[in-house]
This record gives C-alpha cells, sequence and structure tokens, in this order.
C-alpha cells in the first residue's frame, strides 16, 4: 500500500476491517504499509463448495494522525476440494458436512453407506471418470481391492427447458477375487453436466472371509450341471413321465456362473448360479427378423460351490411374487365401488383384422392373455418351489400361446377392457419417467394373463418368465396393476438378482410397488392410501397401518409404507406434487443397490427428494417420517486406528468396559472384531497391507479409554 501526505507527515499504515482469522492471516507493516495476506486451508476448502465465498474482502487505512484513508480490497481465493489431493478422508468428510455440503450415512458394517451432495469437485462423463472418483472413497466405503471392474451406466431425464433435470447412475458391482457379489453394489450418481451428486453403498465387508475356490468336486460345467439336472428332473417328475422329462431336459442349455451369495445375518458363501433356459417358438408375426429369437429362462438354481454342503442346491430362484393376500370375492363385472355400481369405461388400442379384434395394443406392446389352468410350455409350474425367504402355494398358471383375448359375439371381456386400461396408463406413466419395457431384455413386451384365481395370490409379476398375471378380477384396481408393473421395473434395474433381493429387499420391493401404485392412481383422500380397494372385496392393505396385513413381509413393507404416507401428508411439502413424488420415488429406485437395506432406500429417498430440489425443511421432513417408523440412523460410538507405512506397527490397543454387565472390550491387531453391546459379533475386514487399517467398537460402549 502506497500513500503520500501533502504536509509530508509520517503515514501510518494500519489494518481497519479484519479479516476472520478462521479464513485469513492478515498483516501490514506499518511504516511500509507492505501487507501480507495468506488464506487458510479452511477458507479454500470453504471457496470449493461456496462460490460466494472465492472472495474476502478486508480495509487497509493510511493515517497521518489527523486524517485517514481507508481501501476496500477483495482478494481472491483459490479453491480447495478435500478431495482434490486423490482421497476423501473421514477428516474431509466432516470438514464438508460442517460446511452443510454433504450428508453421510453409515451401515451396520460400520462403514460410510451414502455420502449425499457433491463430495468432489470432478466432473463425472463416463465410466473411467466414475471409477476414479469411486477411487478417491473407497476406503471410506470399505472398498479394499482395486476398482476396476465394469461400470453400468443408466440415464434417467426428465422434463424439458428450464424444468428438465437428468440424472446418471453408474453402478459397480462388487467382486472379490474376480467373482461377482450378488446384489452388493455401488451406485454414483451425477447431474447430467457430470456433476457428482452422492454414492450409494450395498458393499458387503463379510466377503472378504469367503474361501472363493471351488470344490474339486463341483468345479467343472459337467459336475455343476448334473447337479442342476437332478434338481430340475425332481421338479418335473411331479407330473411328467420320466422318458418325457429327461427328452425336455435334453433340449434345454445350462449357462453356469461363480458368484458369492450374500446372506442375511450369516457369512455369504461361494454358489454355482446355474440357468437354465430354452429356446422360445415365436409366433412368426411377433418375429423380429433384426433380432436374435430369445431364450426364455425357467430356472435359476444356486448350488453351494465348496464348504460341507457342497455339490448340494441352496435355493431355487423365488419365481412368482405375490401382491394379493387370500380374499373371498364375488365377481361378476369390472366395477368400482361395489357390484351394483355402473362399470368404468376405459379408452384403450386394440387390433383388428376383417371382423375379429384381439387385445393387443401394439405401439404400447401390451397383450393381454386369457389363462388356464395347466402348463407353460411343457413344464408344469404346479406347485413351484420354495424361496428362503417366501413360500408359494399356486395351484394355477395361465398358457401364453394362441390364448389372446379376442372380441367375442357379445363384445368385450370386461376384465381384459380393465386390464388393457389399466396396464395402458400404468405403460405411459413409467413412460413419462423415461422407461419403458425395452429396458428388460429377452421380453416379448406387456404380457399379461387373466386368470379366474391365482390361488393365494391376487396378481403377480414373474420374474422368470417375465409376464404378469390378474387372478379374482385385481386388474380392476390400477394401484395393483400399476404395483405388479413396478415389480418389472425393479427387475430392469436389478437384471442379476431379477429385482431387489434379501429380506429387507424384497419388503421394499412391495413397498415401492404399493407407493408409486397409489401415485399412479393419483387418488385423494384415505383411498390413496388404501391398495386394492377398486378390485372386489376388501382392500389388501392400507399404507397408513402397518397392520393391516397378517403376512410377514408385507407388515415389513407396510412399515416403509407408512413412512411414505407420512412424508406426503406433512404440511410442510403439501406444495409437493404427486409427479414429483413419483420421480423421488421412482429414482430412488436407482440409487439402491440389488440387496438393499431400509436404510439404503431411507438415504435413497432423501437424495432423491434433493435433487428434486425439496427444500431442506422438506428433506426433514422426510427424515422424520423414516425416523417415526423405526428406520434410522444407527447411533454408535466408534474409533478408528489408522496408521501408514512408517512405522507399520504401533501395537495399538482399544479396551474399555462394555455397556451393562458384558466383559471389558479388547480389539488389536489380533483380535480384530467388532464390539456391540457387550459382545464380539464378526471380524473386521483384513488389513491392506501395512496401509491404513480400521479397528472400530460399534454400539453403546461406556467410558472408552484408549491406550497404544
Ligand atoms: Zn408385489
Amino acid at each position: 500500500m502506497i500513500a503520500s501526505d501533502p504536509e509530508g507527515e509520517a503515514i501510518e499504515f494500519g489494518i481497519a476491517e479484519p479479516v476472520d482469522a478462521a479464513y485469513a492471516e492478515l498483516s501490514i507493516d506499518p511504516i511500509t504499509g507492505e501487507f501480507h495476506f495468506l488464506p487458510s486451508d479452511l477458507a479454500r476448502v470453504r471457496a470449493a463448495i461456496d462460490p460466494a465465498a472465492r472472495t474476502i474482502t478486508f480495509t487497509l487505512s493510511a493515517s497521518d494522525g489527523l486524517n485517514a484513508r481507508t481501501i476496500n480490497l477483495l482478494a481472491p481465493i483459490t479453491p480447495k476440494h478435500p478431495a482434490g489431493d486423490g482421497i476423501l478422508d473421514l477428516a474431509d468428510l466432516d470438514t464438508l458436512a460442517q460446511y452443510g455440503a454433504l450428508q453421510v450415512s453409515e451401515n451396520d458394517s460400520g462403514l460410510i453407506g451414502a455420502i449425499i451432495g457433491t463430495f468432489t469437485d470432478d466432473k463425472v462423463e463416463n465410466a473411467d471418470d466414475a471409477r476414479s472418483v469411486l477411487r478417491k472413497v473407497a476406503e471410506l466405503l470399505g472398498v479394499y481391492e482395486e476398482i476396476s471392474g465394469a461400470i453400468d451406466v443408466q440415464v434417467v431425464d426428465f422434463g424439458e427447458g428450464s424444468d428438465a433435470t437428468s440424472e446418471r447412475f453408474y453402478r459397480l458391482t462388487q467382486t472379490f477375487n474376480d467373482v461377482p457379489v450378488l446384489g452388493a453394489e455401488i451406485v454414483l450418481t451425477t447431474a447430467a453436466d457430470g456433476t457428482v451428486t452422492g454414492v450409494f453403498s450395498g458393499w458387503d465387508p463379510a466377503v472378504y472371509g469367503v474361501d472363493s475356490t471351488p470344490s474339486q468336486t463341483i468345479d467343472d460345467a459337467q459336475e455343476i450341471t448334473t447337479v442342476a439336472t437332478d434338481v430340475l428332473l425332481s421338479r418335473l417328475g411331479r407330473s411328467l413321465p420320466a422318458e418325457e422329462a429327461e427328452a425336455f431336459v435334453s433340449s434345454l442349455a445350462f449357462h453356469t456362473n461363480l458368484v458369492i451369495y450374500p446372506a442375511a445375518d450369516a457369512q455369504p458363501v461361494l454358489v454355482w448360479q446355474v440357468d437354465v433356459s430354452a429356446p422360445i417358438v415365436l409366433d412368426t408375426e411377433m418375429t423380429n427378423p433384426e433380432t436374435p429369437d430369445p431364450v426364455l429362462t425357467i430356472a435359476r438354481y444356486y448350488i453351494y460351490a465348496n464348504g460341507a454342503d457342497a455339490g448340494s442346491l441352496l435355493t431355487e430362484h423365488t419365481l412368482f411374487d405375490n401382491a394379493w393376500s387370500s380374499q373371498t370375492v364375488t365377481a361378476d363385472g369390472l366395477t368400482h365401488g361395489g357390484l351394483f355400481n355402473p362399470p368404468v369405461s376405459y379408452t384403450i388400442t386394440i387390433e383388428t383384422d376383417g371382423g375379429a379384434a384381439r387385445m393387443v395394443d401394439a405401439g404400447r406392446r401390451i397383450t393381454i392373455y386369457k389363462g388356464t389352468k395347466g402348463h407353460i410350455r411343457g413344464v408344469t409350474r404346479s406347485p413351484v418351489g420354495s424361496g428362503p425367504d417366501w413360500a408359494y402355494d399356486h395351484d394355477t398358471v395361465f398358457t401364453l400361446d394362441n390364448d389372446v383375448v379376442t372380441k367375442g359375439f357379445f363384445g368385450w371381456d370386461p376384465s381384459a377392457v380393465s386390464a388393457m386400461g389399466n396396464m395402458k396408463k400404468v405403460v405411459e406413466f413409467y413412460n413419462s419417467l423415461g422407461w419403458n419395457f425395452s429396458r428388460i431384455p429377452n421380453s416379448r413386451g406387456v404380457q399379461v394373463g387373466l386368470v379366474g384365481e391365482l390361488g393365494t395370490a391376487g396378481a403377480h409379476w414373474d420374474p422368470v418368465l417375465l409376464n404378469f398375471a390378474f387372478g379374482s378380477d385385481t386388474e380392476a384396481a390400477l394401484d395393483v396393476v400399476a404395483h405388479e408393473f413396478t415389480h418389472a421395473v425393479q427387475y430392469s434395474i436389478s437384471p442379476a438378482t431379477a429385482g431387489f433381493r434379501g429380506s429387507q429387499g424384497e419388503a421394499l420391493a412391495e413397498a415401492y410397488g404399493d407407493i408409486l401404485g397409489s401415485l399412479i392412481e393419483g387418488k385423494s383422500g384415505a383411498d390413496r392410501w388404501l391398495v386394492g380397494e377398486d378390485a372386489q372385496g376388501d382392500p389388501a392393505r392400507d399404507m397408513r397401518n402397518p397392520d393391516s396385513s397378517n403376512l410377514e413381509q408385507y407388515r415389513n413393507a407396510l412399515k416403509f409404507d407408512r413412512a411414505a404416507y407420512l412424508m406426503m401428508s406433512h404440511p410442510d411439502t403439501s406444495a409437493v406434487s404427486t409427479a414429483a413424488w413419483a420421480k423421488i420415488f421412482y429414482t430412488s429406485m436407482w440409487r439402491l443397490p440389488s440387496d438393499p437395506t431400509f436404510q439404503n432406500a431411507r438415504n435413497a429417498v432423501i437424495a432423491s427428494a434433493s435433487v428434486q430440489g425439496l427444500t431442506p425443511q422438506q428433506q426433514n421432513v422426510i427424515a422424520d417420517a423414516f425416523t417415526a417408523v423405526g428406520i434410522t440412523e444407527t447411533p454408535r460410538v466408534k474409533i478408528i486406528l489408522r496408521w501408514g507405512a512408517n512405522p507399520n506397527d504401533l501395537d495399538s490397543h482399544l479396551t474399555g468396559p462394555s455397556s451393562g454387565s458384558g466383559p471389558r472390550f479388547h480389539i488389536y491387531y489380533g483380535a480384530r472384531n467388532y464390539f456391540q453391546d457387550g459382545s464380539y459379533t464378526g471380524a473386521l475386514p483384513p488389513c491392506s497391507g501395512h496401509g491404513i487399517c480400521g479397528y472400530a467398537a460399534s454400539g453403546s460402549v461406556a467410558g472408552v479409554r484408549f491406550l497404544s
């Protein structure tokens, strides 16, 4: 700073308005006027997050003792993002969270389960960019191997012009020693311009304890196929003569893949996934010469690949999804709100040929079939097998071939009209969200079968045959049709697992079906929250009431349903439209790993709400709604010891009294375990060489002391 005084008096320089010492050092030489300004790291971090903080103002003064002049200065701050050094660690996350730039959530493994917000200023334009950003957060997410696998990229666009929003979803599947882990994924999300908006982890640290080498007794294709064939024959043997069954099996193809199969509350296991497929014989008019004939996967088996159970069946693929609990109904026409009301009318598209007409909407690729009891392409489905979490007892299925509904002498079957009319609305709705049925590989479009009764279920989406069935006139209810269709959408998000898997994942699949069903139906008042009130008989469920179903899976789903009810009926979200809620819930499904937890879904919904422009106050309403139904962030005490290459052994010990009456805990290199609520639960992931190791004590730990 330079100043002159006309009377030649000595000038003293000074600081008239200082800067906040947290953000910069500022000093000035009172005689020479030379000043020194140095922004702190904190100021540079703040500048990276908040463009308004990329300058700091201060005021200097010059005085001859009588008169003073001041000058305002604007110093530019070079942004420095915490992740700019290549790694985003816990301290960086804390810094970003302090500025409100991020929300961070831990999962039950004590790892970061979700980071909601722009945690890096790197732009992501492609899978390679996504990999390099994921490497920065790998350690936080518990990823101990090089991130190099294939990344699946999905784009979801809404709206046009200034209202347009667009999101990109980069999905990386976990592998261990090159073996994929079923349902364990990390999803990185960005805006259309490549700005990172969050990361969501379904990574499973327990797989690091899995032996990934198959047993010699079951390590070649013939050994595996033999087991699968035995299982298949035992299923067919229920109704087919032995020679016919064996002839049928010999026409099939068996594809085997080694995968790690995570299990709730148990160690993951190494299994062979065997997909059994048959060639589809297409109607000539449906054959597109430009695409190869699809194959039909008729069964999927998981066979233990090592350990004591090597060569035996772990589980079969869940074949059916039920939307409906058992109902006794009297149905003789598709009306809403009672048998004596007038029929509901729909505008539908069908195909005609001369005097004949059939229930095919070629543009939307919807076909309505009349179902019968019987077989599907020679494979008996009566009764089907049971999965680990579900049991089914269907006695009715429909055949696809040659059973398209046609117009009869007395006009259209009202069931078929309702099915077509409601399916059309659902297809159009999902098209408006940027999803269409071609996202399901090998499908023949929207195939809908109508049957009189569907066992104990009213409606289902079949993730193996890729079709829908509605019984007991459930096709009259738009929310039920939308519920089943949402399962098909989930299938496209997680094709490797045919939709969300695991006990919480299956409950979430049902809850998302109910919620999107309600939003697509778009009713107001109490009917908005009833599932299937437009079918005959009592509604299947009430989304407001977790006790409104007798079935365990639906009771879990209803917890999530109730959270949706609470957040959507809160006065602070009254300005959020039905369409906006639909976008939030739809895009949140893309944020989920294929084996999701309720907590994953809580984070995903909040993140989608943030991207869709809901205010922080409205996001709090969402968080509070989840908390109210018990879907919460787990409070925990966690201590992590970290060190680098030098010194390579700090001989660190963590010990202290447990809460309650349990023993003291003692965690160190030789005993690496989680300690929770008075007992040790499961081993921590191994350290990567002499690099950074995490030792955690989680749960409620009173009076922790730290010794090293
Ligand atoms: Zn369902």
